[in-house]
């Protein structure tokens, strides 16, 4: 097993002293209030993190104004009255031991218009690829009011309690559109060269320094590389770097992408693992202040121990690994790497609609801090699980947790359901690691596991439990299309290589189970066709995966056709109808159904002598994805009385 040395070696930097090298980079949680002050629930969200043991929390974006953000659901640093309830929140991580900076941000021309009323503002009069509106280009007069704010939202941050403050001179937000050559084509002293374009960001620095004082940590949050053509690359993300450093930066947080390449800021599955650090790496050569490196996708310590071991950089992000688990450095330090959750890169959660606050698929309890409760049961039960999938097992892992009995029945000899065929397409191998954690809880829990073991009469007689939950999990929906039945096999038995498939291959349903067969295949060096009857392939999917998932089908040369009907199946053809024409596909191998689920039915006679109560879950209730279906498992499971 890895030893961690080098994660849990101290750092200081001025007045801050960090007991180890793991940092929390802001993320957008939507939990605060509309008028963009803290509550409760914010503070407990991050006080989680503290208590977990990371060296520095860093906050989401907070405002320097009321028009500076895409929402108004973001803390707020532009009032002295929102110092008081900031100054909760530091203080509650204070007594718990952490750390936390602020994070202070305008999004330019990535803003919200709609949100604060005003016009979106920018370097030049340049749309964002991914809004409407054409911003404003800011004046000489309004850039210099906006450094002030900064400033002046630092020292509120300063006021407020925090250890350091963290300027956000990335993502495609306004500091960063000045320094980029892609978004700035200003001709005055903002504009032009590299110094030119880094100016506002170095005014802003300086700013803050005056208003901080000498011995207060600034962060700065930079990116370099855009990935995007006639973008800021890494060989001049170097060059702002050491302007920034002369101008007074402490500490560097070296990340990547804007929001048309945002894969790269928020990496999902199909980024290879740490691909990103060497960015931060050769930001570091050219440095003497310390480098935070984003590696894209650092989610276990065995990982960030190995890049600081390295020297690449001097400390790892880990924004996404404290959703999945806040107590990662605790369980880390204590030797109990088994128990830690890991990050799948599955952005269903934390990248989500996010309307009640942020969320994580593997962790149903992450921005949901203040609602459970984790008291053992006064009156625990035996409870009979019906079904090993994701669900079952959560639910058994958060009942046994309340001190309940609990037994899984699973007909197949193993548990994880369809979440096994879930790890099989490419880049989604970490998918597993929820099922392998879910197995090590449940052990230790002694929730007891009978496989091979289908729920019928008898053993429900047999077991007499105080509640039974049934979640048997969903079957492959099979549309009434002429021999599709006959001919076709489904797409989990191709995933799970339970049938050899030849070359040429048709999938009838491109949403995510079709064109992720559909990839798994022709990276194979597969010849594939998706039809698909509605306008999109994997629309269901989230969106950076998705994007992914696009260019990979494109990159394999896979044939798409969308609102296509199949019309009828034969032995080695597929007919189907597109825009009035009816069209044959024919010299085929297989032809693989991807046309959705459908939940399990319990067979009714099963429970006619049974009078306690039934839960249904997951799949088996409605079939929906790994994120709802474990936030349903948690919420059934604390709902017992
Ligand atoms: Fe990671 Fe998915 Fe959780 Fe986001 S929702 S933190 S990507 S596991």
């Amino acid at each position: 097993m890895i030893t961690f040395q080098k994660i849990f070696e101290p750092i200081t930097i001025k007045s801050l002293t960090l007991p180890n090298r793991l940092v929390v980079s802001a993320m957008r949680s939507n939990m605060v209030n509309d008028d963009s002050t803290v509550n409760e629930k914010f503070i407990r969200y991050h006080e989680e993190k503290a208590k977990g043991g990371w060296g520095l929390i860093i906050t989401e974006n907070c405002l320097i104004s009321p028009e500076a953000g895409v929402s108004k659901k973001l803390p707020g640093l532009y009032d002295d009255a929102q110092i008081e309830g900031l100054k909760a929140l530091t203080d509650r991580i204070h007594a718990v031991g952490g750390k936390i900076a602020a994070q202070i941000y305008h999004a330019g021309r990535a803003g919200n218009s709609a949100a604060t009323g005003k016009p979106l503002v920018a370097p030049s009069a340049i749309r964002d690829h991914t809004q409407k509106e054409i911003p404003k280009a800011l004046t000489t007069t309004e850039i210099e009011t906006l450094t002030e704010q900064f400033g002046q939202a630092a020292l509120r941050a300063k006021r407020a309690g925090f250890d350091a403050i963290e300027i956000h001179g990335a993502s495609g937000y306004l500091l960063s559109q000045f320094v980029s050559p892609y978004s700035n084509k200003r001709t005055d002293a903002y504009g032009g060269t590299t110094q030119g374009r880094t100016k506002f960001s170095v005014d802003v620095v300086k700013r803050v320094r005056e208003l901080v004082g000498e011995d207060y940590p600034i962060f700065y949050r930079l990116c370099v590389n855009e990935y995007v053509e006639g973008g800021l690359g890494i060989d001049e993300a170097k060059v702002v770097a050491r302007i920034l450093e002369a101008a007074g930066v402490d500490v560097m947080h070296c990340t990547q992408g804007i929001f048309v390449t945002n894969e790269y800021t928020t990496p999902p599955y199909g980024i290879t693992k740490g691909s990103l650090i060497s960015n931060a790496a050769a930001v570091k050569q050219v440095l003497k202040i310390p480098v935070i490196g984003v590696g894209g996708r650092v989610n276990d310590p065995d990982m960030a121990e190995t890049i600081l071991l390295s020297n690449q950089v001097d400390m790892v992000t880990m924004a996404r690994a404290s959703l999945a688990d806040p107590y990662l450095p605790t369980k880390a330090k204590q030797g109990h790497t088994e128990d830690i959750l890991q990050c799948i890169g599955c952005v269903q959660g934390c990248l989500g609609p996010r309307t009640d606050g942020i969320r994580c698929l593997v962790n149903p309890f992450t921005g949901r801090e203040t609602e459970f409760d984790f008291t053992p049961s006064q009156t625990p039960k035996n409870i009979l699980v019906a079904g090993g999938g994701i669900s079952g097992c959560e639910f058994a892992i958060a009942a046994a947790r309340k001190g309940h009995r609990v037994t899984i029945v699973e007909k197949s000899d193993e548990l994880g359901g369809q979440w096994r065929i879930a790890s099989v397409p490419k880049g989604k191998a970490e998918f597993a690691n929820l099922i392998t954690w879910q197995k090590t809880q449940l052990a230790k829990l002694n929730v007891t596991i009978r496989l091979q073991t289908e729920l019928d009469k008898s053993l429900l007689q047999t077991e007499a439990p105080d509640l039974l939950v049934v979640a048997i999990g969903s079957h492959l929906f099979i549309p009434p299309i002429t021999g599709l039945n006959e001919y076709g096999v489904s797409a989990h038995d191709v995933l799970l290589g339970n049938c050899e498939t030849g070359n040429r291959v048709a999938i009838i349903g491109g949403g995510l189970v079709g064109a992720e067969t559909a990839e798994f295949l022709a990276s194979q060096g597969k010849e594939v066709t998706i039809i698909e009857m509605t306008p999109a392939i994997a629309k269901e999917a989230a969106a950076n995966p998705r994007k992914l998932l696009l260019r990979s089908l494109e990159a394999c040369h896979v044939t798409l056709y969308t609102n296509a009907k199949v019309s009828e199946v034969r032995r080695e053809a597929v007919v189907f109808e597109k825009d009035g024409t009816y069209q044959e596909l024919t010299n085929l191998d297989t032809i693989v159904i991807a046309t959705g689920s459908r939940p399990n039915e319990l067979d009714s006679a099963i429970l006619e002598d049974f009078s306690k109560q039934v839960v249904l879950l997951g799949d088996a209730k409605s079939a929906k994805n790994g994120l709802q279906n474990l936030q349903e498992a948690v919420e059934a499971a604390y709902a017992i009385s």
